[in-house]
């Protein structure tokens, strides 16, 4: 673990370091004491908000389907789909879908993933013995794959601001307060290197103002990322008006500590004050841009956030799409169909509009994992200096061509906590992993 990696071209801070064109790595491929990259290395990606089980829904939910009363198909369709495979699922699926999805992020670039874990029971509610089963099969299919695991168990307790009593379907999200610290605790005792455990709570809509305010003031609370799904649909924002007076956001922002250690998820429905209190708190949001456009969500106001120094973040979330080159092109390119006008996230300080991106996602996304403390060169991405997109271009053209410039997988390898997983662009168990999850699929839509 603290070999060297020779490489001309190693990115850092920002910028492209030459550094002796040698670079003193924690992570070397397979405990070599030395090792060389050619091309272009960085820092490995953080997938900030992921749900791994929905891979196995990935394009099923293309279809359209119109409810009585809706006019068009919407967010609420799609999540009939979701609750349907949601049902089905045990531990053992479980497993050999998030391997698969883990597998697919690490070939992308993702090294680290934030899983946001609300599937904890058995279909019909009883707990699992142990109860921790479900977190167990996703900690067991990280480890599996290698990439980083913060998993973040989800308080789930009530159906709507109304505080309605969950559904029969939603059984298997529940947990009492107690239980779940039950929970937390239990997963806490786990944490080491290659697992975080932080919180989140699903949403203002699942988790009651007491709730939430008795959670924070548990010790359990007192460390670790705090992540909460915000104002991803329009018709969340109306209810929490119609409940509390206020948006949701300026919700939480006048009744939670919001600082670094939060991470808001999609923010999609913010005014204008809501998005300069927001980036000023110095909480990161998730953006997930490809799940965001599948599920019609709409389009987070990114100018402004960033123009007040919010920070951000990516994730896969729905996992319809894993791609991290996907996810910032989609950010910047939503801006630019909204505005009419180009490289809208670039700055004064950084004009190439894939480097910054890049920049930002890695920050936020380390800030949203809780890695602040690990070192930058823990997990490394080697990109394919032979590859044709990248013929010719000076360092500072290199992320705006990876971000912009085709969907070829440019990722040559991934090296994560002095594990070599990814070689020549393919995982080292992939056909393994995917032979077990097309079993698991097929007990899943049997
Ligand atoms: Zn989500």
């Amino acid at each position: 673990m603290t070999g060297i990696l020779r490489t001309p071209n190693f990115w850092i801070d920002g910028n492209w370091k030459a550094a002796g064109h040698r670079v003193a790595a924690s992570c070397v491929p397979d405990g070599a004491p030395e090792a060389s990259w050619h091309g272009w290395v960085i820092p490995g990606l953080v997938n900030a908000h992921s749900h791994a089980f929905q891979r196995a829904m990935a394009g099923l939910a293309e279809h359209r389907v119109v409810r009585a009363g809706d006019a068009r198909d919407s967010f609420w369709s799609w999540r009939e789909t979701m609750y349907t495979l949601a049902a089905r699922l045990d531990p053992e699926t479980l497993h050999a879908v998030a391997a698969q999805a883990y597998v697919e992020m690490l070939e992308a670039g993702y090294t680290q993933v934030c899983e946001f874990h609300y599937l904890h029971h058995a279909p019909d509610g009883k707990p699992y013995a142990p109860p921790s089963a479900m977190s167990a099969a996703l900690i067991g299919a990280a480890r599996e794959a290698g990439i980083g695991l913060t998993l973040l168990p989800t308080l789930y307790m009530s159906g709507g601001f109304d505080r309605r009593p969950l559904a029969a379907r939603q059984q298997r999200f529940a947990h009492t307060l107690d239980r779940f610290l039950d929970l937390l605790a239990e997963l806490r005792t786990l944490q080491g290197p290659g697992l975080n455990v932080g919180i989140a709570l699903h949403s203002l809509r699942a988790v009651p103002p007491e709730a939430l305010h008795a959670l924070l003031q548990s010790g359990l609370a007192a460390q670790g990322p705090l992540h909460i799904h915000i104002a991803e649909q329009a018709a969340e924002v109306d209810d929490c008006l119609a409940a509390t007076g206020q948006r949701p956001v300026a919700w939480l922002l006048d009744h939670a500590p919001l600082d670094a250690r939060w991470c808001l998820v999609h923010a999609t429905h913010m005014d204008a004050a809501e998005t300069a209190r927001l980036a000023r708190s110095g909480a990161v949001v998730a953006l997930c841009p490809s799940t965001e456009a599948n599920l019609g969500d709409g389009l987070f106001p990114f100018g402004a956030y960033l123009d007040a120094g919010g920070r951000i973040a990516i994730g896969s979330d729905s996992n319809v799409s894993i791609s991290p080159v996907e996810e910032l092109r989609w950010l910047e390119y939503g801006q630019r169909l909204n505005q009419c006008a180009r490289n809208l996230a670039a700055g004064a300080q950084q004009p190439h509009t894939g480097t910054r991106l890049v920049a930002l996602a890695l920050a936020g996304g380390r800030q949203a994992a809780g890695l602040d403390d690990t070192p930058m060169d823990a997990a490394l991405l080697h990109l394919d200096a032979a590859h044709v997109l990248l013929a010719e271009r000076r360092p500072e053209e290199v992320l705006d061509s990876w971000i912009f410039a085709g969907n070829a997988a440019l990722v040559r390898d991934v090296c994560v906590g002095g594990r070599h997983l990814v070689r020549a662009g393919q995982h080292v168990q992939r056909e393994a992993i995917a032979r077990r999850y097309r079993k698991a699929l097929a007990r899943l839509r049997a």
